[in-house]
């Protein structure tokens, strides 16, 4: 598996944003120069073939697929469209990704965060969170920042509690990453509930976060509205070009994951063995919970070169990045004081967090 060739360099290395360190898929870069010769013209604003092969890949009808410029826009406009105004509260895991709290603001609506418990979402309390002013409920699986996943008899019971006029998001933005018979797939479990949406993104098993491109599956009322709501030409032509190049490419994806996830190992096992408490990742990322030593940690990265995601006080989020980068922050995480290392990691999963 090679990185790509921007990412080849001597850094520094970007390990905070979970971007793929891998060059595209076959046939991508050739299929976005080809749509460069029609910078002139307007991409398709319903991205009917990409939504078409959508439909036929995930079996369902392409009427309940919308597209947009990225996940997050997707997130943006369902808020917009189902939670707007004082009354619309949104229930969602805290620590999580922080777009959904910057859209729920943005939107104007009421953030319900519920703390994870022990680095997992706690569905219990995030049921008891519901109220009648309740729009929406988010949940992200596998967990960004924590790299948890919500087992699929856990994700239906939890469903099951939830009122059918509160509209239940599944953000899978890194489900490619998760195996075995948990990993998450909400369309095909899900799927039949009017009451749920599952989105999902281009930008990180994919590798074209650059482009812009995620979709949504939900009942037709609900992708209807989406497609209404989407800024007209969001999805550049290129970027709808890719995704079905890149949705052609089933092996190649599959081989890049299966490298990252060899990586991912690497970088656990190297730092459990520096002595830090790392919890299993079902993501391109790993959690570290390192409480009030996360900035040191963060700092020491950056003078090796790589950057990470510090969550100060709380911990860091390391993406599976380049090779040379994940083989850095082992070697700053084996310098790091062994017993504070330790002592860090416990205070961090202390029951009071
Ligand atoms: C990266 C990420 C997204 C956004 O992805 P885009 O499709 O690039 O907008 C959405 N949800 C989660 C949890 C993410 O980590």
């Amino acid at each position: 598996m090679t990185d790509s060739p921007r990412s080849q360099s001597t850094g520094p290395y970007d390990l905070a944003a979970n971007e793929s360190p891998f060059a595209p898929l076959p046939g991508v870069l050739e299929a976005v120069r080809d749509m460069s010769l029609e910078l002139n013209r307007y991409p398709d604003p319903a991205c009917t073939e990409l939504r078409a092969v959508l439909g036929r890949e995930l079996r369902v009808p392409a009427e309940r697929v919308a597209v947009g410029a990225g996940s997050v826009a997707l997130i943006r406009d369902l808020l917009a469209e189902y939670a707007t105004g004082p009354d619309g509260e949104v229930v969602f895991a805290w620590r999580c990704y922080e777009g959904y709290r910057a859209a729920v603001r943005l939107v104007g609506a009421v953030p319900v965060p519920v703390p994870l418990r022990a680095d997992r979402h706690d569905l219990a309390a995030m049921a008891g969170a519901v109220t009648e002013r309740t729009r929406l409920v988010v949940v992200c699986n596998p967990n960004n920042p924590t790299g948890t996943v919500v087992g699929r008899t856990e994700l239906a019971r939890f469903i099951d509690g939830v009122p059918e006029h509160v509209l239940v998001v599944v953000d899978e933005a890194y489900r490619d990453f998760a195996a075995g018979p948990d990993a998450p797939d909400a369309v095909g479990t899900e799927g039949h509930r009017p009451n749920v949406v599952v989105v999902r993104t281009f930008s990180k098993a994919y590798g074209l976060a650059g482009l812009r491109v995620g979709y949504a599956v939900a009942h037709e009322p609900v992708a209807a509205a989406l497609r209404a709501r989407a800024l007209p030409y969001a999805v550049s032509a290129a970027a709808q070009r890719a995704a079905m190049v890149s949705l052609r490419e089933r092996e190649a994806l599959d081989r890049r994951v299966a490298g990252l996830v060899r990586r991912r190992t690497l970088l656990v096992d190297g730092l459990r063995a520096a002595g830090l408490r790392v919890l299993d990742s079902h993501t391109n990322f790993v959690w570290l919970g390192l409480g009030e030593h996360t900035g040191a940690f963060a700092d020491a990265c950056r003078e090796a070169g790589v950057r990470v995601k510090a969550f100060p006080g709380e911990g860091a989020r390391i993406t599976v990045g380049e090779q040379e980068a994940v083989e850095r922050v082992i070697a700053v995480a084996s310098r790091l004081p062994h017993t504070s290392a330790h002592r860090a990691t416990a205070d961090a999963h202390s029951p009071e967090r």
